[in-house]
C-alpha cells in the first residue's frame, strides 16, 4: 500500500471518538471513506460533510457490525459506490464493565458479539477482495486490556485478546497475498467511552500512566496511519501498544 490518495477505506465506528478521528485523518490524505455506525446518525451526517469538505467521497451507514447479513450488503454498496476496496479498520467496540460475579450473560455476549465477532464479519467479508486483487491492508483497534487484563473487563480483556490473536493468525494467513494485519492497542484514550470516569478517576489515571496524561483520538490515528504508509510495508501480524507507556513490560 503506497500513498493513501485516492485509495478507499472502510472504517468501523467512524462516527465518534478514535474512529471519527481515523476517518478524518484518512480523508485529509486524500481517501475516500465509507464509515458506519449503530445510533449518532446526527454525528454521522456532520462527518460526511467534513469528510466531502476535503475533497474525497465519504459516506455513512447505520448498520449494526454483529449483523453478517448487514455488513455484507453494507460492503458490497461501498465496493460498487466508491468503485473498489483497499482498507479496512477494525474500530467499532463497546464495553459493559462489571466484576464477574455480577456479569450477566447478556452483557459478556454484547461485547464479543461487537469487538470480535463484528471483527470477524468485517475481515471475512473483505478478505476476498483483498485476495483476489493481491493487495489490501488491515487495521485492528485493540486495548492494552487484550494483553495486559483489567479487573472488571473480563469480557472486553478476553474480546481484545481475541483480537490480538486474530491479527496475527491472519497475518500469516494472507502475508503472500501482499495483505497486511496489524492492530493497535491503546491505553486511556479521551472519549465517549470513559464517560462513567469521573475526573478524580481520570487524575488517578494520569497518575499511573509514564507519560502522565490520557491519549488523545488524533494520536492512535496517526499510528493507524503508519500502518497504512509504506512506511510499515514490512510490518505485518504487530500489536502496536500506544498507551503512554501504561502496560510496558
Ligand atoms: P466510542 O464509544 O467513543 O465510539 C464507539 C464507536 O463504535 C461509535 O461510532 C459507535 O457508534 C460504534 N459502534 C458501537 N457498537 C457498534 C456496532 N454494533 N455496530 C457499528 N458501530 C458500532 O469509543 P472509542 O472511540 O473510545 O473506541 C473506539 C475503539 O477503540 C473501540 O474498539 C475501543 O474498544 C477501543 N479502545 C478505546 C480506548 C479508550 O480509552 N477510548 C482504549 C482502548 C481501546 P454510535 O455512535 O452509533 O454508538
Amino acid at each position: 500500500m503506497d500513498s493513501l490518495k485516492d485509495k478507499v477505506a472502510i472504517v468501523t465506528g467512524g462516527s465518534r471518538g478514535i474512529g471519527r478521528a481515523i476517518v478524518l485523518m484518512l480523508a485529509s490524505e486524500g481517501c475516500h471513506v465509507a464509515f458506519n455506525y449503530q445510533k449518532s446518525e446526527e454525528k454521522a451526517k456532520a462527518l460526511e460533510k467534513e469528510i466531502k469538505a476535503l475533497g474525497v467521497k465519504g459516506k455513512g451507514a447505520c448498520v449494526d457490525v454483529k449483523d453478517f447479513d448487514g455488513v455484507k450488503k453494507w460492503i458490497e454498496s461501498v465496493k460498487k459506490d466508491f468503485d473498489g476496496l483497499d482498507i479496512l479498520v477494525n474500530n467499532a467496540g463497546i464495553v459493559r464493565d462489571k466484576a464477574l460475579m455480577l456479569m450477566d450473560p447478556k452483557e459478556w455476549q454484547e461485547v464479543i458479539d461487537t469487538n470480535l465477532t463484528g471483527t470477524f464479519n468485517m475481515a471475512r467479508l473483505c478478505i476476498v477482495t483483498f485476495l483476489k486483487q493481491k493487495s489490501g491492508n488491515i487495521v485492528n483497534i485493540s486495548s492494552v486490556s487484550g494483553k495486559i487484563g483489567l479487573p472488571r473487563q473480563t469480557n472486553y480483556s478476553a474480546s481484545k485478546g481475541g483480537m490480538d490473536t486474530f491479527t496475527k493468525s491472519l497475518a500469516k494467513e494472507v502475508a503472500l497475498y501482499n495483505v497486511r494485519v496489524n492492530a493497535v492497542a491503546p491505553g486511556y484514550i479521551e472519549t465517549d467511552i470513559l464517560e462513567n470516569f469521573s475526573d478524580e478517576d481520570k487524575e488517578k489515571l494520569a497518575k499511573i500512566i509514564p507519560l502522565g496524561r490520557m491519549g488523545k483520538p488524533e494520536e492512535v490515528a496517526a499510528c493507524v496511519k503508519f500502518l497504512l504508509s509504506e512506511k510499515a510495508q514490512y510490518l505485518t501480524g504487530q500489536i502496536i501498544q500506544m498507551d503512554g507507556g501504561l502496560a510496558i513490560q
